[in-house]
Parts: structure tokens; C-alpha cells; sequence
């Protein structure tokens, strides 16, 4: 099963959470506490290890701020 490692870039978010919805194995959520200099909250991972590598969540942003990196195949 291939694993993925997710890095945001966290200036860029809106906070839109079409990350959110569109992850199948439901790891990321809006942080309430993180908040970019632009005013939006932050998406958190909860368990990265359950990522899957899919990379929707980065096809689905609207803004590119999330990159899949795939950690094994
Ligand atoms: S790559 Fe897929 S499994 Fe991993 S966080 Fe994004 S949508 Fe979820
Ligand atoms: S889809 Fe992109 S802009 Fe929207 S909440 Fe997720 S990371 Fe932020």
C-alpha cells in the first residue's frame, strides 16, 4: 500500500475545506486553533499514516497548497 506525506502551504489555504470532503480515508479537518496571517483556519492532519497517497486532496484545492509526497509504492 503505497503512503503519502502531505506538506501545506499554509499562506495559501482559504480554508475551504474541499481538501476535507474529498479525502476517502478522512484524515484531515479544519483546525479550529490555526489561523494564517490572512485570517482563514488551517487544515490538520490527524494520523498521517492512514494517507493513502491518492492525492486528491491536492487535485481538489483550488489553490495548490497541498503537495503529496508518496513514500512507498
Ligand atoms: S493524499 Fe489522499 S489519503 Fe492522503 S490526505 Fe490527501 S486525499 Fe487523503
Ligand atoms: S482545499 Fe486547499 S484551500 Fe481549501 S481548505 Fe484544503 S488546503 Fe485549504
Amino acid at each position: 500500500m503505497k503512503k503519502g506525506r502531505l506538506t501545506f502551504d499554509n499562506e495559501s489555504c482559504k480554508g475551504c475545506e474541499l481538501c476535507v470532503t474529498f479525502c476517502p480515508v478522512d484524515i484531515l479537518s479544519l483546525d479550529k486553533e490555526r489561523i494564517n496571517s490572512h485570517g482563514y483556519n488551517l487544515i490538520s492532519v490527524s494520523d498521517m499514516d492512514k494517507c493513502i497517497a491518492c492525492a486528491q486532496c491536492a487535485i481538489v484545492c483550488p489553490d495548490s497548497v497541498i503537495k503529496v509526497e508518496v513514500l512507498e509504492a
